[in-house]
């Protein structure tokens, strides 16, 4: 039991984050009512039956106070049992109070206090404990009689027992199994512990101007300064917030009366204490007041709940006003909250309703109507109609569509399916693995769980945040990149020691990338290029080609429009590197795979349908992911990376001519062997030296190579005497090292997780003990082979707070992730950067 005194012993960690901010109150010499505060221990000593002295813990509230107990968890957040007020009425200081403030007032307390009791200490039924309408002797009579009746004793007169019984109970209830999951997933951990204060009642109910309220100085949603809160005459606690036809408003208003001019002292105080909370609390609070016969009380402050981007506004003003050092304010943002920031969410006030949960797998919520197919999702945007587009899963095929989309919804896949990798990338919301629902094709309908239909043309919502699809369309919160945000990473750059790529396959991409100041692409992925526009189809001559000169032709025609691609991302990321990615995907994918795609195909390529549905079942094969792809088809069918890097030259020369820098570097995918990377760089640096000899130009490239097979990384020594550099394919890598389908493993990953057998989804969270050990041992073989070979991540996993730790522990490089995920990387890396500085 300890007196908060300016100088007493208080700590957060041992009587709760409320007693310790009370203690800075009143050090700050705020009003603060008489206040004791009891420890965790002592909490738990009372919830095991060992209670404090009564006399001792009320001595120093002097002769028949009125108390207050609320509680005092480490950690605010943490919650805590509702606080009591009004302990100490009774019979006699009912009718003493009578005469001092007017029958109403002392029967409103009265009753009030009753009323908590019996709910809170007593546990009895809330529905037979309403506060009455009118304050009177005879609903007092009626509350005391509920009281006895249920309890079969008269309410407790003695103010000791009543205060001992609150205390006693609020320590139980802190035990409970619903308060304990509440605050674990808080992440309080599982013994933490209660404090309690007991405070002297600052009435806010009796004669003249009296009455209690709530203030705060920012808004909870954007940030920016703005007095809010509500003042009500007669009221105790936080009535004020919810009592909307008898509060008043603050500050002037012009919808009604308001603090400001009703007492205005009163309120240019508020102001006052406002100011200092903030200067030295360092922190936005809001605050809790009372006011009665002797002025105002401070009764309590709390840190403001506060929205992504008010948390960023809020840290980058104080460290502007040199409140708290700029590296706090990098601190004390969570990174997750950025990606918030990056896209539409939903407004979390809007109600939901909800048709299926699935995987979150791109932040951001958007509405739009049901279609099933891109060419549906392509006519939809051309009629400027938002679209979902729903599908069991996505394939290639699927991007025009993906990009016509406001959303996207796969019934199959996981984090790393190519609707989660295609949706992070272009920023399109998107949930996968929504296993329970059924799509009826025939009858154009999806079916949820509760056997709810839609219908083509139905407005869904899909919350790739929290992987629900919700019903309608649900009231949104815009995107908030403002100036608060870019100031931050700016900070966040200056302490961060590893470099932050990202993902782009399209300029628009790379303009996103750019936008949020990614230092550079580290993984272009050069196959979505083929599927645009009239490529597919000369893509499909080109498998079809018998001849290596046939095939060449047809190369040719691809060869300006792939040179376009190359030259309009290089002339948006000028100044800095591009690393494109060779041709990677099977043959097949490019191929029809239903009737009328073969009979399409048929027409245009003049053959026999039974030849072309001969040719195309050549190409699929059992395991395509594990086939025919990536370097192996750069080594059979050269002429397709020919064309690319030729592509890539070309455009480096064109730029170039334009004054534009640019530093290009080539990446072979899928390699697990040496030679490969020998053959693929013979051919490269032969392609090179053609088109600087044309072009009469000189220019560097590095080629190096994506670790994505576990032999690349066992055998990264002597793929690194070849190579500049070394990117790691984490998703690759993690479906070979576990031997895992990053397309199928959605369908059992949720009850392997739930027994344990893997602790996170390992394509979601980088399995550091086992795909991580191949990095390190890839990494550290690499070095072998060449000492300043450079070193990436590039999955999916490259933007997680795990691989960044990773990454820096092991000296990479540099990450590279989607370009939404560029700002949250940054700012991990920066806190990263900065723990390690103070640990130091
Ligand atoms: C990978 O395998 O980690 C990778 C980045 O490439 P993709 O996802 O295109 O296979
Ligand atoms: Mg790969």
């Amino acid at each position: 039991m300890t007196l908060i005194t300016p100088t007493a012993r208080m700590h957060a960690s041992v009587h709760g984050g409320r007693a310790k901010c009370l203690q800075r109150l009143i050090r700050l010499d705020m009003p603060v009512p008489t206040t004791v505060a009891l420890s965790f221990d002592a909490v738990r000593e009372i919830a095991k039956g060992i209670l404090p002295d009564c006399k001792t813990l009320m001595a120093p509230f002097g002769d028949q106070p009125l108390l207050s107990v609320r509680p005092s968890s480490q950690d605010p957040d943490w919650g805590g049992p509702s606080a009591i007020l009004n302990i100490g009425m009774n019979d006699a200081r009912h009718a003493q109070m009578v005469g001092e403030m007017g029958e109403w007032a002392a029967t409103v307390l009265y009753l009030r206090f009753v009323q908590a009791y019996a709910v809170h200490v007593a546990r009895l039924d809330p529905d037979e404990f309403h506060m009455p309408q009118e304050a009177d002797a005879q609903s007092l009579r009626a509350m005391l009689k509920a009281y006895e009746l249920e309890t079969d004793e008269p309410f407790p007169q003695d103010p000791g027992r009543q205060l001992v019984e609150t205390l006693r109970s609020m320590a139980r209830a802190w035990d409970g199994t619903t308060a304990r999951l509440l605050r674990e997933a808080k992440g309080a951990p599982k013994d933490a512990g209660l404090g309690l204060v007991v405070q002297a009642m600052a009435l806010g109910v009796g004669a003249g101007e009296c009455g209690s309220g709530v203030i705060q100085y920012v808004s909870s949603t954007t940030g920016q300064p703005q007095v809010t809160g509500r003042y009500m005459s007669q009221s105790q606690g936080r009535e004020a917030l919810s009592n909307k036809a008898r509060a008043i408003y603050l500050t002037e208003d012009d919808r009604g009366p308001a603090l400001a001019e009703l007492l205005p002292d009163v309120f240019e105080n508020l102001l006052a204490y406002g100011d200092v909370c903030r200067r030295r609390l360092r922190e936005e609070m809001q605050v809790e007041f009372a006011i009665d016969w002797d002025g105002l009380h401070i009764l309590d402050a709390v840190r403001i709940q506060r929205s992504s981007r008010a948390a960023v506004r809020i840290a980058v003003s104080l460290a502007q006003d040199g409140i708290i050092p700029r590296e706090e304010a990098v601190l004390r943002i969570q990174p997750s909250a950025l990606s918030e920031l990056l896209h539409r969410q939903v407004d979390p006030e809007a109600s939901r309703d909800l048709i299926v949960r699935g995987i979150a797998a791109s932040p951001g919520a958007a509405a739009g109507k049901i279609v099933l197919t891109a060419a549906e999702a392509q006519a939809s945007a051309a009629r400027d109609e938002p679209c979902v587009l729903v599908r069991r899963e996505t394939t290639p095929e699927d991007i025009r569509g993906m990009h016509a989309a406001q959303a996207v919804l796969t019934m199959r896949g996981g984090v790393t399916s190519h609707a989660a990798v295609i949706g992070r990338g272009i920023g399109v919301p998107c949930v996968v693995g929504a296993s329970d629902l059924t799509i009826d094709r025939k009858k154009r309908q999806i079916i949820a769980p509760d056997g709810r239909k839609f219908s083509v043309g139905d407005v869904i919502t899909v919350d790739g945040t929290t992987g629900q699809i919700l019903a309608g369309e649900p009231a949104m919160q815009e995107a908030a990149l403002d100036t608060s945000f870019q100031t931050l990473l700016e900070w966040a750059d200056d302490v961060r020691d590893i470099g932050v790529r990202a993902n782009a396959d399209t300029p628009a991409d790379a303009q996103t990338a750019r936008n949020f100041a990614a230092e550079g692409i580290g993984l272009c992925r050069t196959e979505h290029m083929f599927f645009e526009g009239d490529r597919l189809g000369v893509m499909r001559e080109m498998i079809f080609a018998e001849e290596g000169a046939d095939r060449r032709a047809v190369l040719d025609r691809l060869l300006p429009m792939q040179r376009a691609d190359f030259q309009a991302l290089f002339e948006i990321m000028q100044g800095q590197s591009v690393c494109v990615r060779l041709f990677d995907p099977p043959l097949h994918e490019f191929l029809p795979s239903d009737k009328q795609g073969l009979r399409d195909l048929a027409e245009q390529m003049a053959l026999p349908l039974p030849e072309v549905t001969e040719r195309v079942d050549a190409l699929s094969e059992y395991n395509p992911m594990l086939g025919m792809r990536g370097v192996r088809l750069g080594i059979a069918i050269p002429e397709i990376y020919d064309m690319q890097a030729r592509a890539i030259f070309e455009a480096t020369a064109a730029v170039r001519r334009k004054g534009i820098e640019i530093t290009v570097e080539i990446m072979i995918p899928l390699v697990s062997a040496m030679r490969e990377v020998e053959l693929v760089r013979a051919r490269v640096d032969a392609v090179a030296n053609a088109v600087m000899a044309q072009t009469r130009m000189r220019f560097a490239y590095k080629l190096g190579v994506m670790v994505e097979t576990p032999r690349a990384a066992l055998r990264a020594q002597d793929i690194a005497e070849h190579s500049e550099f070394l990117s790691f394919g984490t998703n690759d890598l993690t479906q070979m090292t576990y031997g895992l389908s990053r397309d199928d493993a959605g369908r059992f990953m949720s009850s392997y997780v739930q027994q344990g057998v893997y602790p996170e989804d390992p394509f979601h969270t980088l399995d550091i003990e086992g795909v991580g050990e191949l990095i390190a041992l890839g990494a550290a073989r690499g070095r072998a082979g060449r000492s300043d070979v450079i070193l990436a991540v590039c999955g999916e996993h490259a933007g997680s707070r795990a691989a960044i730790a990773f990454c820096r522990e092991h000296k990479f490089d540099y990450v590279s992730c989607s370009p939404f995920r560029v700002p949250v990387a940054r700012l991990t890396a920066a806190q990263l950067a900065l723990r390690d500085r103070i640990k130091s």
